[in-house]
Parts: C-alpha cells; sequence; structure tokens
C-alpha cells in the first residue's frame, strides 16, 4: 500500500531542509501536530553532512551558516553549538592565490598596491563607461575594470553558468561589493560558524520529538495529502507541484567529487575558488577545515556546474525574465490554494541563504498561528 499514515496531522511538510524542519519545530512547540517527509533518505536537505572518516563531509557543497538577524540566530543556537569559523575563501588563478571578497589584500596581490586611493585609482582607470551594459561582461567591466574581471569573474562566471560571458546577461551581476580595507571575513554578517557535529546534528535536534518519514516523495501521497493534514507545507520545486502544467523553470546544478586524499594540510583556505575556466572545476573544499580538525589525511570536494536535467538537483535557479514570468504564474495559482503553503528555496523559486529560509519559516509560521 501506498499510503500507511494512519494519523491524522495539522501540518504535512514536504522537506527536511531548513524550512521544512525550522516550521514543523515553531508549530510543534506551538502545540500543532506535523509529518515531515522528504524523498531523500537523510534529513537536512542541501545542508546535509556525513561523517566520513571522522570528518564532517558537506554532501552538497560548503556551508556555513551566517546571519544579523538575532531572533534567527537565538533559534539556530537553540539546535548547535557553532563554532568560531569565519569563511576567508581564496581564488586561485593561473598559480597565484588572491583573497576574497575583492579587498586591499586583493588588490595588492594584482597591482602591488598598498593604499585605498591607490586602488580606486586603478580600478577607475580600467572601468568602461556604458549606459546599458549589453552582457555580463560589459557590465563587470562597468563596475570593476578589466584585471579584476579577468582574472577573479569571467573564467569562474564562465563555468558557472556554462556561457560565455558575452552570452550571459548582464543581470546576473547586480553590483560587486568592493572592500578597501585588509578584510578577507567574507560574510558582512555580525554571527558566522559551523555546528559542533555537523549541519545533519544540529536539524535532528530541531526535528525532535517529531514524525518524519524519509525517502517518500510527496508526489506518491498527493492524492492522500488532505486526508493526512489539514494543511501542505511544501518546500520542493513549484512547478513539479502544479505537474509543469506552465513548463518547466530552469535550473543550474552541481556535480561534487569527493576523495579522501593522504595529506595533512591540502589547501590554503576551506574554500578555494578555481577562477581559470581551463579548470574545470569552480572550486575545492577542504572539510576538515570547517571544524578545525589535525587528522593526518583530508577529504577534499571538487565541485563542477552542469546543466540541469531530470535526475539532478535543482541548486540555482535561473532567474531571468522568462523564468520570473513563469514562476509568477505558479505563484499565482498557488495563491488559490490557501490549504498549500510554500516555502523554501525551491518554494519560492530563490537562492537563498539559510537564515533567510529559517525567517522564511519563521514568518509562515507566525502567520499561520495568527489565524
Ligand atoms: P533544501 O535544503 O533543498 O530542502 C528541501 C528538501 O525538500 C530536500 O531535502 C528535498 O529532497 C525535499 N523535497 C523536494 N521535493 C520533494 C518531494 N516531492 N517529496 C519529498 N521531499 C521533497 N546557505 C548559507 O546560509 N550558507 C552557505 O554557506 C551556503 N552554501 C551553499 C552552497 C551551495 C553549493 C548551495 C547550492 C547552497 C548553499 N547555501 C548556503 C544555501 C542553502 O543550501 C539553502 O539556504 C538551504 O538548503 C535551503 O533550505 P530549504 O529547506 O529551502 O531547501
Amino acid at each position: 500500500m501506498i499510503c500507511d499514515f494512519t494519523k491524522n496531522y495539522d501540518y504535512l511538510v514536504v522537506g527536511a531542509g531548513f524550512f521544512g524542519a525550522a516550521f514543523a519545530r515553531i508549530m510543534t512547540d506551538a502545540g500543532k501536530t506535523c509529518l515531515v517527509i522528504d524523498k531523500r533518505n537523510h534529513i537536512g536537505g542541501n545542508a546535509y553532512t556525513e561523517q566520513v572518516d571522522g570528518i564532517e563531509v558537506h554532501k552538497y557543497g560548503a556551508h556555513i551558516f551566517h546571519t544579523s538577524n538575532e531572533e534567527v540566530w537565538g533559534f539556530a543556537n537553540r539546535f548547535a553549538k557553532f563554532n568560531d569559523f569565519v569563511n576567508t575563501p581564496l581564488a586561485f588563478f593561473k598559480g597565484k592565490y588572491f583573497n576574497l571578497p575583492f579587498n586591499m589584500n586583493t588588490f595588492r596581490e594584482l597591482w602591488g598596491v598598498e593604499t585605498a586611493e591607490e586602488a580606486k585609482a586603478k580600478i577607475a582607470s580600467q572601468t568602461i563607461d556604458v549606459a546599458e551594459p549589453k552582457n555580463l561582461e560589459e557590465q563587470a567591466l562597468k563596475l570593476v575594470g578589466r584585471d579584476v574581471y579577468e582574472t577573479l569573474i569571467k573564467g569562474y562566471t564562465e563555468k558557472q553558468w556554462g556561457r560565455d560571458a558575452k552570452d550571459l546577461p548582464a543581470f546576473i551581476i547586480k553590483r560587486v561589493p568592493f572592500r578597501f580595507d585588509f578584510n578577507n571575513n567574507y560574510f558582512n554578517d555580525k554571527y558566522q560558524g559551523v555546528p559542533v557535529g555537523g549541519f545533519t546534528a544540529m536539524i535532528e535536534k530541531m526535528l525532535d520529538g517529531i514524525d518524519v518519514r524519509l525517502g517518500v516523495d510527496f508526489a506518491e501521497l498527493k492524492v492522500y495529502a488532505d486526508k493526512i493534514a489539514r494543511k501542505t507545507v511544501y518546500s520542493g520545486m513549484i512547478d513539479e507541484y502544479y505537474d509543469f502544467c506552465f513548463g518547466h523553470l530552469k535550473y543550474r546544478t552541481l556535480r561534487f567529487e569527493t576523495e579522501r586524499v593522504e595529506v595533512k594540510r591540502y589547501q590554503r583556505s576551506a574554500v578555494v575558488n578555481y577562477t581559470e575556466r581551463a579548470i574545470p572545476y569552480t572550486r575545492i573544499i577542504d572539510h576538515k577545515q570547517f571544524e578545525f580538525g589535525n587528522q593526518d589525511y583530508s577529504i577534499i570536494t571538487k565541485e563542477y556546474p552542469a546543466e540541469w536535467g531530470e535526475g539532478t538537483i535543482p541548486y540555482y535557479p535561473i532567474n531571468d525574465d522568462e523564468n520570473n514570468g513563469l514562476y509568477a504564474k505558479y505563484r499565482a495559482k498557488a495563491d488559490e490554494e490557501p490549504r498549500v503553503l510554500f516555502g523554501g528555496r525551491l518554494g519560492a523559486y530563490s537562492y537563498l541563504d539559510m537564515d533567510k529560509v529559517v525567517l522564511m519559516a519563521m514568518n509562515l509560521a507566525k502567520k499561520e498561528l495568527s489565524e
């Protein structure tokens, strides 16, 4: 039998990632009943981590929790103790390392400059004056000039999107944050860190006492959904929920290659971006550095961007006019169906960091509890 869900719940929560888990926790604490399902055989969604040889491996790419929102930080700290990890990624281009985000260390590595005035003058001398950039290349040259663009942006972005920068829309780069101090901390947020013991343990604690079924695709239950629960909270793909009736939303995906290497310190930083187009991967992650591991070996993951298709994970929505228009159609359809509530990064068809997804779950829960 496909469905042996005999209990009636207030909410059937589809997706055991940050969104579904946070929503289920808040509603359970408020006295509501929730059943959380996930089609994967694990909780945590894309933030899932797994122990391999004593190292927490970020199975779907490097995840660092960061936020400036006090309520979100307070909530997250109920389920984990965060370590003091600060994200200071590096870029590697033609044999040289560059600090990220773009700051005075980067400009010194590029041009040997020491002061903000020198760096600003160098950038100004290289930017181009175009009112309406026609493509990503023009937009980048307008914002950052040739050296930063060619060394740190062009190859990486082309790999990420699988197309030449001249064939990519300008909107992909809205602005480029420059810092004219020597601060390599990637995030501007007040709080950041990695949960001690991994993200999976954190989500496990969040779901403590809540009914969870793994390896269950909502598609198998859709016809019974209103018998299982009063409402469905859906953090899967909104177009899939509606059987792609208006067409498919587009995404980019990633392929990960993970290996154990018998080296104590594989690379200089937990995350190194490879900005040359000739190198097929965009990043290498050295997992043990997220938890200051001191093992004699390392577990590393190479991240390869790829075209998304059936059977692959939709990581990055392609928010161009065409897809945003399509999403608006699905949203309008969703608004006509108040017993299904969409959320999370796939429900919102938007790239969202974990803290934003938690905030979204908090807001939805508040709304539900006020009704
Ligand atoms: P997900 O984590 O995707 O969870 C949704 C769940 O729903 C999935 O487990 C899926 O299996 C399940 N599901 C979907 N459809 C169905 C269905 N039909 N039936 C049953 N289950 C279903 N954020 C940060 O804050 N910091 C970072 O450093 C960071 N790094 C990132 C690196 C990469 C490479 C990527 C891709 C993202 C990164 N993010 C980061 C973003 C972070 O992954 C998201 O914010 C977070 O995973 C969103 O949670 P979610 O619950 O909305 O979605």
